[in-house]
């Protein structure tokens, strides 16, 4: 019996040779990618690792990504390593691979960030950067309150007055979108989108093109935390209903499946995408990509500890008591402590893996 909670991490440092040595007792072919840009708050290397099971030429691929959002790599490695040790790989059916990618967004996970090293969400990263960006209106009115000056009980006070005053106006959904959606004219805000492509997004590219040309059938799960009821996994399909994959992902998922556009999800509506990647370096596959996003604690709470952690990256001192007390409450908010939000985590990846294999094998 494997141990679940056992196969998540308490840093990326102990995460990547687990689950390199998960891959490889598994049988997996690895493949590591270093980022040249950054290394981890202890000096370390930081690596990209790639796992892939099945023949070269299997039509049928199953993806599994960690760490798109940094610090939501404690949940999508302990999922990742929860499937390999369990026998996942073994069990694939007939014509169906799989590639499993462990912390795209090695920085994140390593600084305990949900951005890469450029303060970029890679989330956010995937638009065209030669076409005019989206706008954001609505961040530009909050953008001061949410990087403040210093972090103290009077800057918190008038952040909160602030979003108050904008919520009173927008609605609580409102405020959230303004904030989360992303924003393109802000360096050093939150949900920054970049101004080109970075160091992950040319990395998981190259991946798709080497890795996934030759499969017919793509079905990617995407790992996230941070939105939504305690430990409860909502299945959501950010692109449009009107694109090619949204119907393959309704037969797939069922009700099951949101839409931020539909206006079912705990998400706002988000464009540039990491998944948007595969259909674009992929055309002849049919890619079917969702994201799991798993809930911890308020809206609130999470945005205010991603502000808490830009203003310290930004204006404050990482290595401070004030640093180490942000980045705690920052880890739990993205990755609460204890056993039963990791076995929560995976049974819901469980499940979620079989309805993905089972659309890959469907006629
Ligand atoms: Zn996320």
């Amino acid at each position: 019996m494997v141990s679940v909670p056992e196969c998540f991490s308490e840093s990326y440092a102990e995460a990547r040779p687990k689950f390199c040595s998960a891959a490889a007792a598994a049988g997996g072919a690895l493949r590591s990618w270093l980022n040249p840009k950054a290394h981890g708050p202890n000096g370390e290397a930081l690596y990209l690792d790639t796992a892939r099971f099945g023949a070269d030429d299997a039509p049928n691929m199953l993806v599994l990504i960690a760490g798109t959002h940094g610090v939501e790599a404690h949940c999508g490695s302990g999922a990742e390593i929860a499937w390999l040790r369990s026998g996942g790989p073994s069990k694939l059916p007939k014509d169906t691979g799989a590639l499993v990618i462990h912390a795209i967004n090695p920085y994140g996970f390593a600084w305990t960030r949900r951005v890469t090293e450029d303060n970029v969400d890679l989330n956010r990263n995937f638009v065209d950067h030669d076409k005019p960006y989206p706008k954001n209106d609505g961040y530009l009115a909050i953008a001061d309150a949410v990087l403040p000056q210093d972090w103290s009980e009077a800057s918190k006070t008038e952040t909160e007055r602030v979003f108050a005053a904008y919520a009173q106006k927008h609605g609580a959904y409102g405020l959230q979108g303004a904030l989360s959606s992303g924003q393109y004219t802000h360096p050093d805000g939150i949900f920054f989108g970049g101004n080109t492509p970075t160091w992950s997004n040319r990395t998981i590219r190259a991946i798709a093109r080497q890795e996934l040309s030759r499969a017919r059938r793509v079905g990617i799960i995407d790992f996230h935390t941070g939105l939504g009821p305690f430990g409860h996994g909502e299945l959501i399909c950010a692109v449009t209903p009107a694109a090619k994959s949204f119907p393959r992902a309704k037969a797939w998922y069922g009700d099951e499946l949101t839409s931020p556009e539909g206006g079912t999800s705990t998400s706002a509506v988000v464009v540039g995408i990491m998944t948007d990647a595969f259909p674009q370096e992929l055309p002849d596959a049919e890619v079917t990509p969702i994201a799991i996003e798993y809930g911890t604690y308020s809206v609130p709470e999470v945005l205010g500890a991603v502000r808490a952690d830009n203003w310290l990256h930004q204006r404050g001192d990482v290595r401070s008591t004030q640093g180490r007390e942000l980045k705690a409450d920052m880890k739990e908010r993205f990755f609460p402590a204890g056993d039963k939000w990791r076995e929560m985590v995976w049974a819901r990846a469980d499940q979620t893996i079989g309805w993905a294999l089972k659309g890959l094998g469907a006629p």
